[in-house]
């Protein structure tokens, strides 16, 4: 069987996680913290960023920074993990789902305008794959409004819209190190803050309400409850996990684009024939390789296809079902909204196997099997 993902161990992570255990400093914001803080500032120049317990965490201290309050509208694309719109939820949110573009998953850039009222608060672009939203349009209209930005770069380490990196363009951003992403720590993620304006509250949000960084910087000569706020700060052994992969990210990333550049060309003549679609990589982004997808005629085909592929060794997989269709909105919203094209995302997208130790092999294999799918569909 070709699995559909295994997590990658470059074989420091063990061994950063004996340090960390061994030094007796095992709660979260020590050393290993630290340096993988220093890591995504220094190399994506973010002004601060704060090790957190997963994405999906980063994305609620960002509703806090953002100051939701109930009735707050948050504009969220509906093809995205559960997480874009969750996050703001708890908070009393409102949420707004956005279409997709036609040609790719993201949101449509020019449709979010009419999507704003006077209770808009947020906008939450999701740079689906890896690949970039078009962010001078989502910044334009947010500053037309005076609205928050908070990327959710969850699959976008890596990753640049015109030479900027991803994370960087937003008011705040969110990153996943979940074992489905490209960099893993198991569960774990990072808030990342581009305005200034939100560094002091971060900090405290991140520890339990405290002033506690302050007291150990030195700052404050005691610590205590401030502000509102949760345990978002990871142990000292997922960021020493997380250090070993970070070390080595330009390894994986070069194979990972490697796979998918092979998965390109072969399948190539297959959108050609009108067969399928494959990722549409618009010219201000670049390609961080977190998936391969290829876009299906129809969901029976899909369904068609997946089977083939697993009777044959091979598993694929679909995901993201339209948020805006979910019981959870239903049974709490009363007008659902139109969205053709994230349907059509959420009925016919299809990913394919991608992990740093898949072999050309076996690329080549799921690639004469969609080959051998479609010959003898027509
Ligand atoms: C993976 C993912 C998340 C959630 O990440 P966790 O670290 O598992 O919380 C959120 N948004 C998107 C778009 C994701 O792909």
């Amino acid at each position: 069987m070709i699995p559909f993902n295994k997590p990658f161990l470059t074989g420091k992570e063990a061994h950063y996680m004996y340090q960390a255990v061994y030094t007796g400093k095992l709660s979260g914001n020590g050393v290993f913290t630290k340096k993988c803080q220093l890591f995504f500032e220094e190399h994506y120049a973010f002004k601060k960023a704060l090790m957190a317990t997963s994405c999906t965490d980063a994305l609620e201290m960002a509703a806090i920074l953002c100051d939701i309050k109930p009735g707050d509208e948050v504009i969220v694309p509906s093809y995205t993990f559960v997480s874009s719109a969750l996050a703001f939820v708890r908070q009393g949110a409102r949420i707004v789902f956005a279409d997709s573009c036609s040609d790719n998953p993201n949101i449509d850039a020019d449709k979010i305008e009419a999507l704003i009222t006077e209770r808009t608060k947020v906008i939450v672009p999701v740079h689906y794959a890896g690949v970039a939203c078009d962010m001078d349009k989502v910044m334009e209209v947010a500053e037309k409004y005076n609205l928050l930005v908070v990327e959710d770069a969850a699959q976008a380490i890596d990753s640049f819209y015109k030479g900027r990196p991803l994370g960087s363009i937003g008011h705040l951003a969110a990153f996943s190190f979940h074992e489905t992403k490209n960099i893993i720590s198991g569960e774990g993620g990072l808030l990342v803050i581009n305005d200034e304006r939100f560094i002091r509250r971060a900090e405290i949000i991140w520890e339990k309400g405290t002033n506690r960084s302050e007291f150990f910087r030195g700052e404050v000569n005691k610590y205590g409850w401030v502000d509102t706020g949760s345990s978002f700060l990871p142990s000292e052994t997922v960021s020493a996990f997380l250090y070993a992969q970070l070390e080595n990210l330009d390894m994986i990333q070069d194979r990972r684009k490697a796979i998918w550049e092979q998965y390109y060309e072969g399948l190539k003549h297959l959108e050609d024939k009108g067969f399928v679609h494959l990722p549409n990589l618009p010219e201000y982004a670049t390609n961080n390789a977190h998936m391969f997808y290829l876009v299906c005629r129809s969901l029976e085909e899909r369904t068609t296809l997946i089977k083939y592929l697993k009777d044959n060794g091979v598993l694929s997989v679909f995901h993201y079902l339209s948020l805006h269709l979910s019981g959870y909105y239903k049974a709490n919203y009363t007008e659902i909204p139109h969205l053709p094209f994230c349907d059509r995302f959420a009925d016919c997208l299809l990913r394919l196997p991608m992990f740093y130790e898949l072999k050309d092999e076996e690329i080549k294999i799921v690639v004469d099997l969609i080959d051998e799918f479609y010959k003898s569909r027509g």
